[in-house]
Protein backbone atom coordinates (compact mmCIF):
# COMPACT_ATOMS: atom_id res chain seq x y z
CA UNK A 1 0.00 0.00 0.00
CA UNK A 2 1.59 3.65 -1.08
CA UNK A 3 2.30 5.89 1.88
CA UNK A 4 -0.50 8.50 2.09
CA UNK A 5 0.62 12.16 0.66
CA UNK A 6 1.69 14.83 2.84
CA UNK A 7 -1.35 16.73 1.89
CA UNK A 8 -3.63 13.68 2.72
CA UNK A 9 -1.38 13.45 6.48
CA UNK A 10 -1.71 17.38 7.14
CA UNK A 11 -4.96 17.31 6.32
CA UNK A 12 -5.87 14.56 8.98
CA UNK A 13 -3.98 16.63 11.39
CA UNK A 14 -6.13 19.75 10.37
CA UNK A 15 -9.65 17.91 10.73
CA UNK A 16 -8.59 17.48 14.19
CA UNK A 17 -6.58 20.61 15.71
CA UNK A 18 -7.58 23.46 12.89
CA UNK A 19 -8.49 26.51 15.32
CA UNK A 20 -11.76 27.31 15.25
CA UNK A 21 -12.09 30.78 13.09
CA UNK A 22 -15.35 32.44 11.96
CA UNK A 23 -14.36 32.70 8.50
CA UNK A 24 -13.79 29.30 8.03
CA UNK A 25 -17.38 28.59 9.04
CA UNK A 26 -19.51 26.98 5.88
CA UNK A 27 -21.79 29.32 4.36
CA UNK A 28 -19.16 32.40 5.12
CA UNK A 29 -19.34 35.02 2.00
CA UNK A 30 -16.76 35.30 -0.49
CA UNK A 31 -16.83 38.69 0.82
CA UNK A 32 -16.02 38.13 4.35
CA UNK A 33 -13.37 35.31 3.37
CA UNK A 34 -11.29 38.15 1.49
CA UNK A 35 -12.18 41.00 4.30
CA UNK A 36 -10.31 38.23 6.48
CA UNK A 37 -7.44 37.48 4.08
CA UNK A 38 -6.36 41.49 3.93
CA UNK A 39 -6.90 41.89 7.43
CA UNK A 40 -4.63 38.69 7.85
CA UNK A 41 -1.42 39.75 6.38
CA UNK A 42 0.44 42.00 8.41
CA UNK A 43 -1.56 41.15 11.67
CA UNK A 44 -2.25 38.30 14.31
CA UNK A 45 -5.72 36.35 14.62
CA UNK A 46 -6.22 37.38 17.66
CA UNK A 47 -6.12 41.12 16.86
CA UNK A 48 -8.04 40.44 13.35
CA UNK A 49 -11.24 38.74 15.06
CA UNK A 50 -13.10 41.72 16.49
CA UNK A 51 -12.01 43.91 13.62
CA UNK A 52 -13.59 41.10 11.31
CA UNK A 53 -16.84 40.89 13.41
CA UNK A 54 -16.89 44.87 13.47
CA UNK A 55 -16.30 45.09 9.63
CA UNK A 56 -19.09 42.58 8.73
CA UNK A 57 -21.40 43.49 10.67
CA UNK A 58 -21.12 47.42 9.15
CA UNK A 59 -20.20 46.44 5.66
CA UNK A 60 -22.24 42.89 4.84
CA UNK A 61 -20.99 43.37 1.61
CA UNK A 62 -18.88 45.05 -1.35
CA UNK A 63 -22.04 47.37 -1.72
CA UNK A 64 -22.48 48.72 1.71
CA UNK A 65 -18.36 49.70 2.06
CA UNK A 66 -18.49 51.21 -1.56
CA UNK A 67 -21.21 53.34 -0.38
CA UNK A 68 -19.22 54.84 2.41
CA UNK A 69 -16.30 57.33 2.17
CA UNK A 70 -12.84 56.21 2.51
CA UNK A 71 -12.57 57.72 5.87
CA UNK A 72 -15.11 55.45 7.12
CA UNK A 73 -12.62 52.90 6.42
CA UNK A 74 -9.76 53.92 7.83
CA UNK A 75 -11.72 54.67 10.80
CA UNK A 76 -13.18 51.25 11.43
CA UNK A 77 -9.73 49.97 10.53
CA UNK A 78 -8.88 51.55 13.87
CA UNK A 79 -5.34 50.12 15.01
CA UNK A 80 -5.09 47.00 13.04
CA UNK A 81 -1.86 48.20 11.47
CA UNK A 82 -0.54 49.31 7.98
CA UNK A 83 -4.14 50.93 7.14
CA UNK A 84 -3.50 51.89 3.45
CA UNK A 85 -4.84 47.71 3.38
CA UNK A 86 -8.03 49.87 4.52
CA UNK A 87 -8.42 51.55 1.94
CA UNK A 88 -7.13 49.27 -0.85
CA UNK A 89 -10.12 46.77 0.39
CA UNK A 90 -12.31 50.24 0.29
CA UNK A 91 -11.39 50.73 -3.72
CA UNK A 92 -11.77 46.93 -3.71
CA UNK A 93 -15.10 47.35 -2.99
CA UNK A 94 -15.94 50.11 -5.22
CA UNK A 95 -14.44 47.53 -7.99
CA UNK A 96 -16.71 44.89 -7.15
CA UNK A 97 -19.36 47.26 -7.31
CA UNK A 98 -18.85 48.49 -11.10
CA UNK A 99 -17.10 45.31 -12.36
CA UNK A 100 -18.99 42.40 -10.70
CA UNK A 101 -22.29 43.98 -10.03
CA UNK A 102 -20.94 43.52 -5.91
CA UNK A 103 -19.96 40.59 -5.78
CA UNK A 104 -16.78 38.68 -5.39
CA UNK A 105 -15.90 36.89 -8.94
CA UNK A 106 -14.51 33.06 -8.70
CA UNK A 107 -12.04 33.76 -11.27
CA UNK A 108 -8.38 34.11 -10.64
CA UNK A 109 -7.28 37.02 -13.30
CA UNK A 110 -10.91 38.66 -12.52
CA UNK A 111 -9.62 38.92 -8.80
CA UNK A 112 -5.74 39.74 -9.77
CA UNK A 113 -7.30 42.41 -11.32
CA UNK A 114 -9.27 44.30 -8.56
CA UNK A 115 -7.26 46.66 -6.65
CA UNK A 116 -5.15 45.57 -3.43
CA UNK A 117 -5.74 41.55 -4.31
CA UNK A 118 -2.34 40.35 -5.05
CA UNK A 119 -1.38 36.94 -5.83
CA UNK A 120 -1.96 35.34 -2.40
CA UNK A 121 -5.14 36.91 -2.01
CA UNK A 122 -6.76 35.85 -5.16
CA UNK A 123 -5.88 32.37 -4.68
CA UNK A 124 -7.44 32.12 -1.19
CA UNK A 125 -10.24 33.35 -2.21
CA UNK A 126 -10.94 31.05 -4.52
CA UNK A 127 -9.59 27.96 -1.91
CA UNK A 128 -11.39 29.35 0.85
CA UNK A 129 -14.25 30.92 -0.30
CA UNK A 130 -15.10 28.59 -3.52
CA UNK A 131 -13.25 25.85 -3.42
CA UNK A 132 -11.44 25.56 -5.81
CA UNK A 133 -7.62 23.86 -6.76
CA UNK A 134 -5.08 26.87 -6.18
CA UNK A 135 -1.61 27.14 -4.67
CA UNK A 136 -2.11 28.98 -1.70
CA UNK A 137 1.36 30.52 -0.83
CA UNK A 138 1.76 32.93 2.10
CA UNK A 139 5.38 32.99 4.27
CA UNK A 140 4.08 29.99 6.44
CA UNK A 141 3.36 27.66 3.58
CA UNK A 142 6.88 28.55 1.79
CA UNK A 143 8.75 27.84 4.91
CA UNK A 144 6.78 24.62 5.46
CA UNK A 145 7.13 23.70 2.02
CA UNK A 146 11.28 24.34 2.02
CA UNK A 147 11.31 22.62 5.12
CA UNK A 148 9.59 18.99 4.70
CA UNK A 149 9.96 18.92 0.68
CA UNK A 150 13.54 20.82 0.17
CA UNK A 151 15.10 20.11 3.78
CA UNK A 152 15.72 23.85 3.85
CA UNK A 153 15.82 25.40 7.04
CA UNK A 154 14.06 28.49 5.42
CA UNK A 155 12.63 29.82 2.47
CA UNK A 156 15.16 31.98 0.93
CA UNK A 157 14.15 34.76 -0.86
CA UNK A 158 10.53 34.74 -2.77
CA UNK A 159 10.30 33.14 -5.98
CA UNK A 160 6.50 33.63 -6.85
CA UNK A 161 6.49 30.83 -9.92
CA UNK A 162 8.17 28.27 -8.05
CA UNK A 163 6.81 28.70 -4.79
CA UNK A 164 3.83 28.33 -6.74
CA UNK A 165 4.53 25.05 -8.50
CA UNK A 166 6.14 23.97 -5.44
CA UNK A 167 3.11 24.23 -3.43
CA UNK A 168 0.89 23.21 -6.32
CA UNK A 169 2.82 19.68 -6.52
CA UNK A 170 1.83 18.56 -3.29
CA UNK A 171 -2.11 19.19 -3.70
CA UNK A 172 -4.76 16.38 -4.69
CA UNK A 173 -6.10 16.63 -7.94
CA UNK A 174 -9.44 16.77 -6.14
CA UNK A 175 -10.64 20.51 -6.08
CA UNK A 176 -12.30 20.65 -2.71
CA UNK A 177 -9.61 17.94 -1.48
CA UNK A 178 -6.62 20.78 -2.62
CA UNK A 179 -8.35 23.71 -0.99
CA UNK A 180 -8.36 21.63 2.34
CA UNK A 181 -5.05 20.60 1.51
CA UNK A 182 -4.04 24.44 1.53
CA UNK A 183 -5.95 25.24 4.82
CA UNK A 184 -3.98 22.55 6.35
CA UNK A 185 -0.67 23.64 4.95
CA UNK A 186 -1.11 26.96 6.16
CA UNK A 187 -2.18 25.96 10.15
CA UNK A 188 0.85 23.72 10.32
CA UNK A 189 2.98 26.51 9.14
CA UNK A 190 1.24 28.82 11.46
CA UNK A 191 0.94 26.64 14.64
CA UNK A 192 3.64 23.65 14.09
CA UNK A 193 6.25 24.87 11.40
CA UNK A 194 7.28 28.16 13.19
CA UNK A 195 9.81 30.82 11.91
CA UNK A 196 12.37 30.15 15.27
CA UNK A 197 10.97 27.11 16.84
CA UNK A 198 10.21 24.45 14.85
CA UNK A 199 7.56 22.01 16.87
CA UNK A 200 8.48 18.93 15.14
CA UNK A 201 7.87 16.55 17.81
CA UNK A 202 4.26 17.52 17.41
CA UNK A 203 4.41 17.53 13.83
CA UNK A 204 1.82 14.85 11.80
CA UNK A 205 4.71 15.59 8.71
CA UNK A 206 8.07 14.93 11.38
CA UNK A 207 8.22 10.90 9.33
CA UNK A 208 8.65 12.58 6.08
CA UNK A 209 10.24 15.94 6.81
CA UNK A 210 13.52 16.43 4.31
CA UNK A 211 15.03 18.94 6.92
CA UNK A 212 14.81 16.39 10.03
CA UNK A 213 15.82 13.71 8.10
CA UNK A 214 19.21 15.45 6.64
CA UNK A 215 19.75 16.28 10.16
CA UNK A 216 18.31 19.96 11.03
CA UNK A 217 20.48 21.98 8.62
CA UNK A 218 21.09 25.65 9.87
CA UNK A 219 19.98 28.51 7.98
CA UNK A 220 22.30 29.62 5.36
CA UNK A 221 20.23 32.63 4.34
CA UNK A 222 21.02 36.33 6.73
CA UNK A 223 18.78 36.39 9.65
CA UNK A 224 15.85 38.68 10.12
CA UNK A 225 15.93 41.09 12.69
CA UNK A 226 12.17 42.00 14.33
CA UNK A 227 11.11 44.81 13.03
CA UNK A 228 11.25 47.74 15.30
CA UNK A 229 8.44 50.29 15.71
CA UNK A 230 9.22 52.30 18.74
CA UNK A 231 10.38 55.79 17.10
CA UNK A 232 9.83 55.02 13.70
CA UNK A 233 7.76 57.29 10.73
CA UNK A 234 5.34 54.22 11.41
CA UNK A 235 4.96 54.81 14.84
CA UNK A 236 4.33 58.89 14.28
CA UNK A 237 2.10 57.80 11.15
CA UNK A 238 0.04 55.84 13.51
CA UNK A 239 -0.73 58.69 16.64
CA UNK A 240 -1.37 61.48 13.43
CA UNK A 241 -3.83 58.94 12.10
CA UNK A 242 -5.11 58.19 15.13
CA UNK A 243 -5.96 62.09 16.29
CA UNK A 244 -7.47 62.36 12.91
CA UNK A 245 -9.58 58.70 12.99
CA UNK A 246 -11.35 60.35 16.66
CA UNK A 247 -12.29 63.76 14.84
CA UNK A 248 -15.08 64.46 13.10
CA UNK A 249 -13.85 67.94 12.44
CA UNK A 250 -11.26 69.22 10.49
CA UNK A 251 -8.36 68.94 13.22
CA UNK A 252 -5.14 71.89 12.68
CA UNK A 253 -1.74 71.91 12.32
CA UNK A 254 -1.49 72.76 15.93
CA UNK A 255 -3.07 70.25 17.12
CA UNK A 256 -1.32 67.15 14.98
CA UNK A 257 2.14 69.26 16.15
CA UNK A 258 1.35 67.63 19.70
CA UNK A 259 1.20 64.18 19.52
CA UNK A 260 5.60 63.92 18.21
CA UNK A 261 8.07 66.42 19.62
CA UNK A 262 10.69 66.00 16.36
CA UNK A 263 9.14 68.32 13.69
CA UNK A 264 11.01 67.33 10.96
CA UNK A 265 10.01 63.40 11.36
CA UNK A 266 6.18 64.47 11.85
CA UNK A 267 6.08 66.59 9.20
CA UNK A 268 7.94 63.57 7.13
CA UNK A 269 5.19 61.09 8.15
CA UNK A 270 2.26 63.19 7.45
CA UNK A 271 3.43 64.22 4.02
CA UNK A 272 3.57 60.37 3.40
CA UNK A 273 0.39 60.34 4.68
CA UNK A 274 -1.19 62.74 2.55
CA UNK A 275 1.20 60.86 -0.46
CA UNK A 276 -0.69 57.63 0.29
CA UNK A 277 -3.45 58.88 0.29
CA UNK A 278 -4.64 58.66 4.06
CA UNK A 279 -5.40 62.25 4.70
CA UNK A 280 -6.37 65.18 3.08
CA UNK A 281 -4.99 68.27 3.27
CA UNK A 282 -6.73 71.24 2.85
CA UNK A 283 -4.51 74.23 2.68
CA UNK A 284 -1.56 73.23 4.86
CA UNK A 285 -3.65 74.05 8.07
CA UNK A 286 -6.40 71.58 8.30
CA UNK A 287 -6.36 68.17 7.72
CA UNK A 288 -9.38 65.95 8.12
CA UNK A 289 -9.32 61.31 6.41
CA UNK A 290 -10.02 61.60 3.04
CA UNK A 291 -13.82 62.28 2.39
CA UNK A 292 -14.38 62.58 5.84
CA UNK A 293 -16.17 66.28 4.59
CA UNK A 294 -19.22 64.67 3.65
CA UNK A 295 -19.26 63.42 7.48
CA UNK A 296 -18.60 66.84 9.33
CA UNK A 297 -21.38 68.41 11.06
CA UNK A 298 -22.78 71.49 9.67
CA UNK A 299 -20.83 73.65 12.22
CA UNK A 300 -18.23 72.97 11.24
CA UNK A 301 -14.82 75.36 10.92
CA UNK A 302 -15.69 76.67 7.28
CA UNK A 303 -12.05 74.95 4.53
S1 LIG B 1 8.98 18.20 11.16
FE1 LIG B 1 9.58 20.19 11.96
S2 LIG B 1 10.62 21.24 10.30
FE2 LIG B 1 9.58 19.47 9.42
S3 LIG B 1 7.63 20.31 8.68
FE3 LIG B 1 7.27 19.55 10.75
S4 LIG B 1 7.63 21.28 12.15
FE4 LIG B 1 8.47 21.80 10.12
Amino acid sequence: MSEPTLAAVATRWYDENARDLPWREPGVSAWAVLVSEVMLQQTPVVRVLPAWHAWLSRWPGPAELAADPPAEAIRMWGRLGYPRRALRLRDCAVALVERHAGTVPADLHALLALPGVGDYTARAVLAFAYGQRHPVVDTNVRRLVARAVAGAADAGPTTRPADLVATEELLPAQPAAAARASAAFMELGALVCTARTPRCVDCPLAARCAWLASGEPAPTGPSRRPQRYAGTDRQVRGLLLAVLRESTDPVSRDRLDLVWSDDVQRARALATLVEDGLVTSHGDTLYTLPGALAHTPPNAPPL
